[in-house]
Protein backbone atom coordinates (compact mmCIF):
# COMPACT_ATOMS: atom_id res chain seq x y z
CA UNK A 1 0.00 0.00 0.00
CA UNK A 2 1.32 3.52 -0.72
CA UNK A 3 1.72 6.07 1.42
CA UNK A 4 -1.62 8.29 1.91
CA UNK A 5 -0.50 11.82 0.42
CA UNK A 6 -1.21 14.57 3.09
CA UNK A 7 -3.88 17.58 0.83
CA UNK A 8 -4.83 20.96 1.42
CA UNK A 9 -7.14 22.99 0.04
CA UNK A 10 -5.74 26.72 -0.75
CA UNK A 11 -7.88 30.06 -0.85
CA UNK A 12 -5.49 30.88 -3.95
CA UNK A 13 -6.63 34.80 -5.05
CA UNK A 14 -3.77 34.50 -7.29
CA UNK A 15 -1.56 37.50 -5.17
CA UNK A 16 1.58 37.69 -3.00
CA UNK A 17 0.33 36.56 0.07
CA UNK A 18 -1.88 33.45 -1.03
CA UNK A 19 0.81 32.43 -3.46
CA UNK A 20 3.43 32.31 -1.22
CA UNK A 21 1.37 30.48 1.77
CA UNK A 22 0.35 28.10 -0.51
CA UNK A 23 4.56 27.71 -1.85
CA UNK A 24 5.23 27.08 2.00
CA UNK A 25 3.20 24.30 2.16
CA UNK A 26 3.51 22.76 -1.12
CA UNK A 27 7.41 23.20 0.05
CA UNK A 28 6.47 20.68 2.73
CA UNK A 29 5.30 17.80 0.54
CA UNK A 30 2.09 18.18 1.11
CA UNK A 31 -0.33 18.07 -1.93
CA UNK A 32 -2.30 21.17 -2.63
CA UNK A 33 -5.42 21.88 -4.60
CA UNK A 34 -6.58 25.50 -4.94
CA UNK A 35 -9.96 27.42 -4.97
CA UNK A 36 -11.24 30.53 -6.06
CA UNK A 37 -14.70 32.16 -5.66
CA UNK A 38 -15.85 34.41 -8.42
CA UNK A 39 -18.77 36.75 -8.14
CA UNK A 40 -20.65 39.96 -9.67
CA UNK A 41 -17.99 41.98 -7.63
CA UNK A 42 -14.77 41.05 -8.70
CA UNK A 43 -13.66 43.56 -10.95
CA UNK A 44 -10.98 41.84 -13.00
CA UNK A 45 -12.95 39.01 -14.27
CA UNK A 46 -15.18 39.19 -17.05
CA UNK A 47 -18.60 37.10 -16.73
CA UNK A 48 -18.46 33.41 -16.31
CA UNK A 49 -14.53 33.84 -17.11
CA UNK A 50 -11.90 32.17 -14.13
CA UNK A 51 -10.16 35.02 -12.48
CA UNK A 52 -7.12 34.98 -14.76
CA UNK A 53 -4.95 36.01 -12.01
CA UNK A 54 -5.86 32.86 -9.88
CA UNK A 55 -5.92 30.81 -13.11
CA UNK A 56 -1.68 31.95 -13.57
CA UNK A 57 -0.95 31.64 -9.78
CA UNK A 58 -2.14 28.08 -10.10
CA UNK A 59 -0.51 27.47 -13.57
CA UNK A 60 3.07 28.52 -12.16
CA UNK A 61 2.77 26.67 -8.81
CA UNK A 62 1.52 23.29 -10.60
CA UNK A 63 -1.70 22.83 -8.85
CA UNK A 64 -5.01 22.46 -9.43
CA UNK A 65 -8.06 25.12 -9.33
CA UNK A 66 -11.29 24.50 -8.66
CA UNK A 67 -13.11 28.17 -9.74
CA UNK A 68 -16.63 28.58 -7.52
CA UNK A 69 -19.57 31.38 -9.07
CA UNK A 70 -21.52 32.59 -5.90
CA UNK A 71 -22.82 35.69 -6.99
CA UNK A 72 -26.31 34.87 -6.23
CA UNK A 73 -25.52 33.29 -2.62
CA UNK A 74 -23.05 36.10 -2.28
CA UNK A 75 -25.79 38.84 -2.99
CA UNK A 76 -27.38 37.73 0.01
CA UNK A 77 -24.55 38.60 2.39
CA UNK A 78 -24.16 42.05 -0.09
CA UNK A 79 -27.74 42.54 1.10
CA UNK A 80 -27.63 42.01 4.74
CA UNK A 81 -24.19 41.31 6.40
CA UNK A 82 -24.34 40.13 10.02
CA UNK A 83 -21.02 41.59 10.99
CA UNK A 84 -21.37 45.45 8.70
CA UNK A 85 -19.20 46.77 6.16
CA UNK A 86 -16.29 48.19 6.40
CA UNK A 87 -15.06 51.86 5.01
CA UNK A 88 -17.30 51.32 1.96
CA UNK A 89 -19.97 48.24 1.10
CA UNK A 90 -17.36 45.49 1.32
CA UNK A 91 -18.89 43.04 4.29
CA UNK A 92 -15.59 41.28 4.71
CA UNK A 93 -15.89 39.56 7.70
CA UNK A 94 -19.43 38.03 6.52
CA UNK A 95 -17.17 37.70 2.92
CA UNK A 96 -14.74 35.84 4.49
CA UNK A 97 -16.97 33.13 7.08
CA UNK A 98 -18.90 32.84 3.20
CA UNK A 99 -15.71 31.89 1.36
CA UNK A 100 -14.35 29.87 4.25
CA UNK A 101 -17.64 27.56 4.88
CA UNK A 102 -17.74 26.75 0.76
CA UNK A 103 -13.81 26.06 1.17
CA UNK A 104 -14.61 24.11 4.39
CA UNK A 105 -17.21 21.76 2.30
CA UNK A 106 -14.76 21.58 -0.97
CA UNK A 107 -12.36 20.29 1.78
CA UNK A 108 -14.54 17.68 3.17
CA UNK A 109 -15.72 16.23 0.04
CA UNK A 110 -11.76 16.12 -1.29
CA UNK A 111 -10.91 14.31 1.44
CA UNK A 112 -8.31 17.30 2.14
CA UNK A 113 -7.41 17.82 6.22
CA UNK A 114 -7.18 22.09 6.27
CA UNK A 115 -7.16 24.74 4.55
CA UNK A 116 -4.84 27.63 3.97
CA UNK A 117 -5.20 30.82 3.15
CA UNK A 118 -2.41 33.82 2.53
CA UNK A 119 -3.54 36.32 5.73
CA UNK A 120 -1.61 38.30 7.22
CA UNK A 121 -1.82 39.25 10.88
CA UNK A 122 -3.02 42.62 11.26
CA UNK A 123 -2.32 43.61 7.63
CA UNK A 124 -6.28 44.27 6.68
CA UNK A 125 -8.19 46.32 9.35
CA UNK A 126 -11.47 44.58 9.50
CA UNK A 127 -10.96 40.76 8.18
CA UNK A 128 -7.27 40.29 9.56
CA UNK A 129 -7.28 41.40 13.02
CA UNK A 130 -6.90 38.92 15.69
CA UNK A 131 -10.09 38.72 16.72
CA UNK A 132 -11.59 39.28 13.13
CA UNK A 133 -9.90 35.74 12.59
CA UNK A 134 -11.11 33.88 15.75
CA UNK A 135 -14.61 34.77 14.92
CA UNK A 136 -14.10 33.99 11.05
CA UNK A 137 -12.87 30.36 12.05
CA UNK A 138 -15.64 29.78 14.60
CA UNK A 139 -18.41 30.95 12.36
CA UNK A 140 -17.08 29.27 9.33
CA UNK A 141 -17.11 25.88 11.93
CA UNK A 142 -13.47 25.54 10.75
CA UNK A 143 -12.07 26.41 14.34
CA UNK A 144 -8.07 24.82 14.19
CA UNK A 145 -8.52 23.91 10.36
CA UNK A 146 -7.21 26.91 8.85
CA UNK A 147 -3.53 27.51 8.65
CA UNK A 148 -2.14 30.85 7.75
CA UNK A 149 1.53 30.36 6.72
CA UNK A 150 2.91 33.30 7.15
CA UNK A 151 1.77 34.30 10.54
CA UNK A 152 1.14 30.77 11.77
CA UNK A 153 4.10 31.58 14.52
CA UNK A 154 2.11 34.46 16.13
CA UNK A 155 -0.82 32.69 16.10
CA UNK A 156 -2.09 29.42 18.01
CA UNK A 157 -1.08 25.91 16.98
CA UNK A 158 -3.86 24.09 14.11
CA UNK A 159 -4.75 21.12 13.90
CA UNK A 160 -2.46 20.41 11.36
CA UNK A 161 0.39 21.77 13.11
CA UNK A 162 -0.35 19.95 15.90
CA UNK A 163 -0.91 16.78 14.11
CA UNK A 164 2.31 16.80 12.44
CA UNK A 165 1.05 16.95 9.33
CA UNK A 166 3.47 20.43 8.81
CA UNK A 167 6.11 21.25 10.51
CA UNK A 168 5.24 24.70 12.56
CA UNK A 169 8.95 25.53 12.98
CA UNK A 170 8.91 26.17 8.97
CA UNK A 171 6.36 28.74 8.96
CA UNK A 172 6.87 32.77 9.19
CA UNK A 173 5.71 35.27 11.95
CA UNK A 174 4.80 38.08 9.69
CA UNK A 175 2.56 40.71 10.76
CA UNK A 176 1.13 44.27 9.76
CA UNK A 177 0.87 46.42 6.54
CA UNK A 178 4.38 46.41 5.40
CA UNK A 179 4.40 44.33 2.38
CA UNK A 180 8.54 44.13 2.68
CA UNK A 181 9.04 40.51 4.21
CA UNK A 182 6.26 39.39 1.35
CA UNK A 183 8.58 40.52 -1.28
CA UNK A 184 11.66 39.41 -0.32
CA UNK A 185 10.24 36.05 0.42
CA UNK A 186 8.72 36.20 -3.04
CA UNK A 187 12.61 36.72 -4.39
CA UNK A 188 13.65 33.71 -2.17
CA UNK A 189 10.98 31.26 -3.80
CA UNK A 190 11.14 32.79 -7.50
CA UNK A 191 7.83 33.64 -7.46
CA UNK A 192 5.91 37.07 -9.70
CA UNK A 193 3.54 38.69 -7.95
CA UNK A 194 0.23 39.00 -10.29
CA UNK A 195 -2.12 42.08 -8.68
CA UNK A 196 -5.81 41.74 -10.18
CA UNK A 197 -5.26 44.93 -12.91
CA UNK A 198 -8.63 46.08 -12.13
CA UNK A 199 -8.13 46.43 -7.90
CA UNK A 200 -10.30 43.61 -7.02
CA UNK A 201 -13.49 44.19 -5.03
CA UNK A 202 -15.78 46.46 -6.52
CA UNK A 203 -17.23 46.55 -3.07
CA UNK A 204 -14.16 48.54 -1.62
CA UNK A 205 -14.61 51.52 -4.04
CA UNK A 206 -16.25 54.49 -2.96
CA UNK A 207 -17.68 55.14 -5.99
CA UNK A 208 -19.46 51.77 -6.71
CA UNK A 209 -20.38 51.97 -3.12
CA UNK A 210 -22.36 54.41 -3.50
CA UNK A 211 -24.35 53.26 -6.15
CA UNK A 212 -25.17 50.11 -4.24
CA UNK A 213 -25.98 51.96 -1.21
CA UNK A 214 -28.15 54.34 -3.36
CA UNK A 215 -29.59 50.76 -4.83
CA UNK A 216 -30.28 49.17 -1.33
CA UNK A 217 -31.82 52.28 0.37
CA UNK A 218 -34.80 52.59 -2.28
CA UNK A 219 -34.93 48.64 -3.60
CA UNK A 220 -33.96 46.46 -0.79
CA UNK A 221 -35.01 43.47 -2.77
CA UNK A 222 -32.24 43.69 -5.20
CA UNK A 223 -31.25 41.52 -7.63
CA UNK A 224 -27.68 40.47 -9.92
CA UNK A 225 -29.55 42.53 -13.07
CA UNK A 226 -29.39 45.33 -10.58
CA UNK A 227 -25.95 44.97 -10.11
CA UNK A 228 -25.28 44.25 -13.40
CA UNK A 229 -26.47 47.52 -14.54
CA UNK A 230 -24.46 49.74 -11.59
CA UNK A 231 -21.43 48.32 -13.30
CA UNK A 232 -21.58 50.90 -16.39
CA UNK A 233 -22.27 53.68 -17.20
CA UNK A 234 -23.27 57.48 -15.26
CA UNK A 235 -26.24 56.71 -12.39
CA UNK A 236 -29.05 59.49 -11.69
CA UNK A 237 -31.98 59.11 -9.20
CA UNK A 238 -34.80 60.57 -10.77
CA UNK A 239 -37.82 59.16 -7.80
CA UNK A 240 -37.77 57.06 -4.72
CA UNK A 241 -39.01 54.16 -7.76
CA UNK A 242 -37.18 55.43 -10.90
CA UNK A 243 -33.16 55.98 -12.11
CA UNK A 244 -31.56 56.34 -15.18
CA UNK A 245 -28.41 54.94 -16.50
CA UNK A 246 -26.75 56.49 -18.91
CA UNK A 247 -23.60 55.21 -21.17
CA UNK A 248 -20.25 56.79 -21.37
CA UNK A 249 -19.48 55.14 -24.66
CA UNK A 250 -20.31 53.13 -27.35
CA UNK A 251 -19.42 49.85 -25.44
CA UNK A 252 -21.80 50.74 -22.72
CA UNK A 253 -24.60 52.36 -24.58
CA UNK A 254 -24.76 48.26 -26.29
CA UNK A 255 -24.08 46.28 -22.75
CA UNK A 256 -26.99 48.65 -21.46
CA UNK A 257 -29.21 47.56 -24.44
CA UNK A 258 -28.56 44.06 -23.73
CA UNK A 259 -28.97 44.74 -19.97
CA UNK A 260 -32.42 46.53 -20.39
CA UNK A 261 -35.44 44.11 -19.54
CA UNK A 262 -39.27 44.24 -20.34
CA UNK A 263 -40.59 47.40 -18.49
CA UNK A 264 -37.64 49.28 -18.53
CA UNK A 265 -37.13 52.34 -21.27
CA UNK A 266 -34.63 53.25 -23.32
CA UNK A 267 -33.78 57.06 -24.71
CA UNK A 268 -31.26 58.18 -27.15
CA UNK A 269 -30.92 61.34 -29.66
CA UNK A 270 -32.88 60.41 -33.10
CA UNK A 271 -30.48 62.58 -35.29
CA UNK A 272 -26.84 63.14 -33.81
CA UNK A 273 -24.85 60.57 -32.11
CA UNK A 274 -25.19 60.63 -28.10
CA UNK A 275 -26.05 58.01 -25.37
CA UNK A 276 -28.11 55.34 -24.77
CA UNK A 277 -29.90 55.72 -21.39
CA UNK A 278 -32.13 53.17 -19.76
CA UNK A 279 -34.46 54.01 -16.87
CA UNK A 280 -35.58 51.25 -14.75
CA UNK A 281 -38.92 51.81 -12.47
CA UNK A 282 -42.14 54.20 -12.47
CA UNK A 283 -41.93 56.56 -14.81
CA UNK A 284 -43.93 59.95 -14.41
CA UNK A 285 -44.95 62.64 -17.25
CA UNK A 286 -42.25 64.71 -15.96
CA UNK A 287 -39.75 61.96 -15.83
CA UNK A 288 -39.90 61.87 -19.74
CA UNK A 289 -38.64 65.43 -19.78
CA UNK A 290 -35.77 65.01 -17.55
CA UNK A 291 -34.52 61.69 -19.12
CA UNK A 292 -34.29 63.67 -22.68
CA UNK A 293 -32.63 67.06 -20.88
CA UNK A 294 -29.86 64.38 -19.31
CA UNK A 295 -29.48 62.10 -22.79
CA UNK A 296 -29.40 66.02 -24.54
CA UNK A 297 -26.75 66.62 -22.38
CA UNK A 298 -24.49 63.77 -22.83
CA UNK A 299 -24.65 63.67 -27.06
CA UNK A 300 -22.65 65.51 -29.28
CA UNK A 301 -24.74 68.44 -29.85
CA UNK A 302 -24.71 72.19 -28.66
CA UNK A 303 -25.17 72.63 -25.54
CA UNK A 304 -27.42 75.66 -26.10
CA UNK A 305 -29.04 73.73 -29.06
CA UNK A 306 -33.22 71.90 -28.51
CA UNK A 307 -32.39 67.91 -29.54
CA UNK A 308 -34.84 65.45 -30.78
CA UNK A 309 -34.44 62.40 -28.28
CA UNK A 310 -36.39 58.97 -29.24
CA UNK A 311 -37.92 56.87 -26.21
CA UNK A 312 -39.81 53.52 -26.04
CA UNK A 313 -39.96 50.59 -23.99
CA UNK A 314 -38.38 47.51 -24.37
CA UNK A 315 -40.14 44.90 -26.25
CA UNK A 316 -42.53 47.67 -27.58
CA UNK A 317 -41.59 48.75 -31.02
CA UNK A 318 -43.80 52.24 -30.64
CA UNK A 319 -41.13 54.94 -30.66
CA UNK A 320 -42.16 58.57 -29.23
CA UNK A 321 -39.79 61.73 -29.36
CA UNK A 322 -39.35 65.14 -27.15
CA UNK A 323 -37.30 67.94 -28.76
CA UNK A 324 -35.59 69.50 -25.73
CA UNK A 325 -32.55 71.39 -24.36
CA UNK A 326 -30.21 70.04 -22.39
CA UNK A 327 -29.87 70.17 -19.07
CA UNK A 328 -27.95 72.57 -16.56
CA UNK A 329 -25.45 71.03 -14.38
CA UNK A 330 -26.60 72.25 -11.49
CA UNK A 331 -30.24 70.74 -12.23
CA UNK A 332 -27.83 67.62 -13.10
CA UNK A 333 -25.65 67.25 -10.10
CA UNK A 334 -29.09 67.19 -7.72
CA UNK A 335 -29.47 63.79 -9.62
CA UNK A 336 -26.21 62.16 -9.65
CA UNK A 337 -25.62 59.35 -7.56
S1 LIG B 1 -12.42 43.11 -0.02
FE1 LIG B 1 -14.25 42.27 -1.06
S2 LIG B 1 -13.65 40.18 -1.64
FE2 LIG B 1 -12.17 40.87 -0.10
S3 LIG B 1 -12.97 40.14 1.87
FE3 LIG B 1 -13.72 42.23 1.57
S4 LIG B 1 -15.73 42.01 0.62
FE4 LIG B 1 -14.65 40.04 0.37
Amino acid sequence: MGVKMIKAIALLSGGLDSTLSTKLILEQGVEVEAVNFLTLFCNCTPRGKTCLVSKSAAAKLGIKLKVFEVSREYLEIVKNPKHGYGRNMNPCLDCRIFMFRRAGQYMRETGASFLITGEVLGERPMSQRREAMRIIEKESGLEGLILRPLSAKLLNPTIPEKEGLVNRKKLLAMKGRSRRPQIELAEQLDINDYPCPAGGCLLTDPGFAGRIRDLKDHRPDFTLDDIQLLKIGRHFRLGPNTKLVVGRNEEENSRLENLAKDGDLRFYPTEIKGPTGIVRGVLGKNHILIVSRIIARYSDGNLDEELEIGYNRISENKIEHMVTSPIKEAELSILRI
